[in-house]
């Protein structure tokens, strides 16, 4: 897969250029193979030499390509995360299938998620979804509205609350930089956060601009898989 590997050199360029000293920031940033629309194959291609998490938006299909690499050893090696938007008769299979939800913007999602993760599952990792351009037509919770989520969330014992997730409009070019002050400023506010590490915000055309103002986990698509029909 030369493509992935393209955008895995960018994204390490990207880390190198971040970097303050010379710390080696590469392991600091993950790349989320958004796999959508792509057919399993191509996940089994990607985990094979050495790709370990993946995202998908649409939960039928998700579950199938689960499914089918239940069978496979490299079941082993992959992190699923969701992240789609999240319908309320939904929360169980995501409870049941992920490794992780990105997506989550309301109370009542993050408590059916809490009350359906199996037992004996590790804890949900889960990211606050923020509608960070206060869009009316937008996902996410607003930021004025993140207090009262966090503060409910990261007391469910089945979920272990990581950080923020945005997708910012095109024409928001400064909201990779808010996010982050946003997500420092959580970090100060709820020091009891004890794993509050994960700001997911970059995709194919703006991941080393992410990865620049913050970012600890670009979610990238077209350039890894190619165009989506
Ligand atoms: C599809 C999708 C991506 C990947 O987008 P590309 O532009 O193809 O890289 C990232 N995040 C979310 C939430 C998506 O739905």
């Amino acid at each position: 897969m030369t493509r992935w590997q393209q955008v895995t050199d960018r994204l390490h360029a990207a880390c190198d250029s971040a970097a303050s000293s010379k710390e080696d920031t590469r392991d600091k940033v993950t790349l989320l193979a958004v796999s959508k629309t792509k057919p399993v194959t191509m996940v089994a291609e990607l985990a094979q030499v050495g790709q370990r998490h993946f995202g998908e938006n649409y939960l039928q299909e998700a579950i199938e390509k689960i499914e089918a690499l239940q069978q496979s050893p490299l079941t082993e090696q992959i992190v699923w995360h969701y992240i789609g938007h999240i319908q309320r008769n939904k929360t169980r299979d995501i409870a049941e299938n992920f490794a992780w939800v990105q997506t989550v913007e309301r109370e009542i999602i993050a408590k059916r998620l809490n009350d359906q993760r199996p037992e004996g599952m590790p804890p949900l990792n889960v990211l606050i979804q923020v509608n960070i351009d206060n869009e009316d037509s937008k996902s996410g919770c607003l930021p004025e509205e993140l207090p009262a989520l966090i503060e409910t969330v990261k007391d469910y014992p089945n979920l272990q609350l990581r950080g923020l997730m945005i997708i910012p409009a095109k024409e928001d070019t400064d909201a990779f930089s808010r996010t982050k002050r946003l997500f420092d400023s959580i970090h100060e506010q709820y020091p009891d956060l004890q794993q509050w590490d994960t700001l997911s915000m970059g995709m194919s055309g703006d991941m080393a601009k992410a990865v620049a103002e913050g970012s600890t986990m670009v979610r990238v698509g077209t350039a890894i898989f190619g165009e989506r029909e």
